[in-house]
């Protein structure tokens, strides 16, 4: 489903992605890791073409998409979360997915997309607060807003950039089972960044280390734990 060549992005003196490549398969959930500053966040930035790479291509079911500015990736089919989340502030919950319906693949009318909203803000928990201008969220909240904002165009690939970072272990729980249902009734392949380990391993199948912008391993959850050098560039940092 994806693909990324060689993949090189700088900015100005710092290499934050070197020769990075990877393969995404359809259905998949793959976990992205690795210490801050590794070029994770970058990575998704290159994918979903908010950064052209410098050198390198980004290939989307068969069609090269490096370099296409990210509305156009978006209704490709290609949605992500921000590491950093940025809803609409002074719009309500409701009106930030409707903006994203209205915006994606496929709804044409205002009232076919504030439907689709409506469902999206139900299915992430937030029905009690659609009416709630987004800044007034907390922080799992406004994950969850996140989460429906990308799922509003709707995508065939999601990009999650540490949406468990800051929830106490209840909110992550609840978020993990909200991934699982974001599979289950999307069917959507999935890339995510995290930082809370333990429960990345329970949830993908796979996982690409990345490490001072360099994929240094890659496998399945156990053998990544078991790595030696996966484990001193966690324990090193
Ligand atoms: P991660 O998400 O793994 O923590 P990032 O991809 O955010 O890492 O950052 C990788 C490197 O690129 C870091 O050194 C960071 O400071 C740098 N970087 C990321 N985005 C920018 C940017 N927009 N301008 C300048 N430097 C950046
Ligand atoms: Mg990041």
């Amino acid at each position: 489903m994806l693909q990324g060549i060689n993949i090189t992005k700088r900015f100005g003196g710092v290499t934050a992605l070197r020769n990075v490549s990877f393969i995404v398969n359809a259905g998949e959930l793959v976990g992205l890791i690795g210490p801050n500053g590794s070029g994770k966040s970058t990575l998704f930035s290159v994918i979903s073409g908010f950064h052209p790479p410098d050198e390198g291509a980004v290939i989307f079911e068969g069609r090269t998409i490096t370099g296409f500015p990210s509305h156009a990736v978006a209704r490709l089919g290609i949605a992500r979360t921000f590491q950093i989340v940025r809803p609409f502030t002074g719009m309500t919950v409701i009106e930030n997915v409707r903006v994203g319906a209205l915006y994606g693949r496929g709804e044409r009318s205002v009232a076919t997309a504030d439907r689709r909203a409506r469902e999206l803000v139900e299915f992430v928990g937030l029905r009690q607060r659609a009416d709630v201008p987004a800044r007034n969220l907390t922080l799992a909240e406004k994950k969850r807003l996140e989460i429906a904002r990308a799922l509003s165009i709707q995508p065939r690939l999601l990009l999650l950039d540490e949406v468990f970072a800051g929830l106490n272990p209840a909110e992550v729980r609840s978020a993990i089972d909200l991934i699982a249902r974001i599979r289950r009734e999307f069917g959507v392949t999935i890339i995510m960044v995290e930082h809370v380990l333990k429960a990345l391993m329970e949830t993908c199948e796979r996982v690409i280390v990345l490490s001072s912008g360099e994929k240094i391993a890659e496998g399945a959850p156990a053998e990544i734990a078991a790595d030696p050098h996966v484990v001193s560039v966690y324990l090193g940092k």
